[in-house]
């Protein structure tokens, strides 16, 4: 390996590749709402040597040997995360969120079998039940929505879990921004003889910091990605009951995986000590405060959002009462160094690449130190920026202001 030392000596393309996006990174606003910055110590075990092992199977039972080091990675990785969300059985070798999902459905249900899951378009997930997603095409999803002001009305979703009798019920979304009513889910899914499964991909880390109310003590199974709210590496993992621990652990591993990522193991559990700090719900309450403030700055500046407003690190605001596009409002914040993602709105009559609504979240401006004030500048500059969606000048003079303002507040180069 003489001369593939590093990268910088053997890759030039890629390693400057990297450099460029880091800087990006640096210089520009990260508003979309499933991104964040991993701390160093997170790509530092990414980056290690446990890229190279294989270890399928579980601590203590592997199909290959030299894992008694790896063993107690994702031992530590397992207690970690089961104190971290009080949970009784953890699972942590999942890959991203929607394979974890994939071993969920794999674990309680045969295929046909009927799903009730929040419709995409109001806030829902591909991997729950979308028709050009496995899930839509394995299992027979049945969707709820959200009631005309937005908002999930409990109710309605008894109404259908009664009418469809579904064999599990599907909570936690990824463009939704309200707190959820868990145990009124679970109470729902009890009357109607359904397992609970809660994706929590979005808010983890919220529910971790202890800002939102928690589905882990009354459902059955919880998914989560690691890298959004909770900032770690890559990656998922998967909580349940004790009663379905061998089946969810069967699901993965034969089932869906081969062996386990066990580098991003370690970052997951690096992500979990970090989220088990009293720094972290310090980090939680900023990320909900600077998502009100920004709600509020945008209301104020005559936009709409959906819900009217925010409990957690999101909103989803309705564009057509500005005559713009989801997608144009997109591709002009890109012209001054803000990344959003235009996004569906309930009962969106535009068409889903053209959608109505852009989503924006505050967990990445977050990490890197912005407070109130600059989210109001912020949310300044997005404005100015779309009320001038045409006019390259000023999107220009805005980029440099966004730049500067960022150099204020860096990201890894301190
Ligand atoms: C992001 C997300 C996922 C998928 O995670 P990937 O890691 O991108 O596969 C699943 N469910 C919800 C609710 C999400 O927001």
């Amino acid at each position: 390996m003489e001369n593939i030392k590093s990268l910088s000596s053997f890759d030039q393309e890629i390693f400057d590749l990297i450099e460029k996006e880091t800087k990006r990174q640096e210089d520009e606003i990260e508003l979309i709402a499933s991104e964040n910055y991993a701390s160093p110590a997170v790509l530092e075990a990414m980056a290690s040597s446990l890229n190279n092992k294989y270890s399928e199977g579980y601590p203590g039972k592997r199909y290959y040997g030299g894992n008694a080091i790896i063993d107690d990675v994702e031992t530590l990785a397992i207690e970690r995360l089961k104190k971290l969300f009080g949970a009784e059985h953890a699972n942590v070798q999942a890959l991203s969120g929607s394979p974890a999902n994939a071993a969920v459905y794999m674990a309680f249900l045969e295929p046909g079998d009927k799903v009730l899951g929040l419709k995409l378009d109001h806030g829902g997930h591909l991997s729950h039940g979308h028709s050009v997603n496995f899930s839509g095409r394995l299992y027979n999803f049945v969707q709820y929505e959200v009631a005309e002001n937005g908002v999930i009305d409990m109710e309605k979703v008894r109404e259908v879990a009664l009418k469809e009798k579904p064999k599990m019920i599907v909570a936690g979304f990824s463009a939704y921004s309200r707190d959820l009513d868990w145990k009124k889910f679970k109470e729902i899914a009890d009357e109607v003889g359904a397992y609970t499964f809660a994706d929590i991909a979005h808010i983890a880390g919220l529910i971790a910091g202890g800002c939102l109310s928690s589905p882990v003590p009354y459902f059955d199974v919880v998914s989560s990605t690691t890298h959004k709210t909770l900032r770690g590496p890559r990656g998922a993992f998967i909580l349940c009951k004790e009663q379905f621990a061998k089946q969810i652990d069967r699901a993965i591993f034969p089932g869906m995986q081969g062996g386990p990522h066990d580098h991003i193991t370690a970052a997951k559990a690096v992500a979990f000590k970090e989220a088990l700090q009293p720094e972290f719900k310090i980090y939680c309450q900023q990320i909900i405060k600077n998502a009100k403030t920004m709600a509020e700055k945008f209301m104020e500046l005559g936009y709409e959002i959906v819900s009217g407003g925010t409990d957690n690190h999101l909103m989803v605001i309705d564009l057509r009462n500005k005559n713009i596009s989801g997608l144009e409002a997109e591709k002009a914040l890109e012209k001054i160094g803000v990344s959003v993602s235009r996004s569906t709105i309930p009962n969106d009559p535009a068409p889903p690449m053209r959608p109505s609504g852009v989503r924006i979240g505050t967990p990445a401006i977050t990490t890197r130190g912005f407070e109130e004030q600059e989210v109001l500048m912020a949310t300044e500059f997005i404005d100015l920026a779309l009320r001038n969606k045409d006019d390259e000048k000023v999107l220009s003079e805005i980029k440099e202001k966004i730049k500067e303002l960022c150099s204020k507040f860096p990201i890894y180069k301190k």
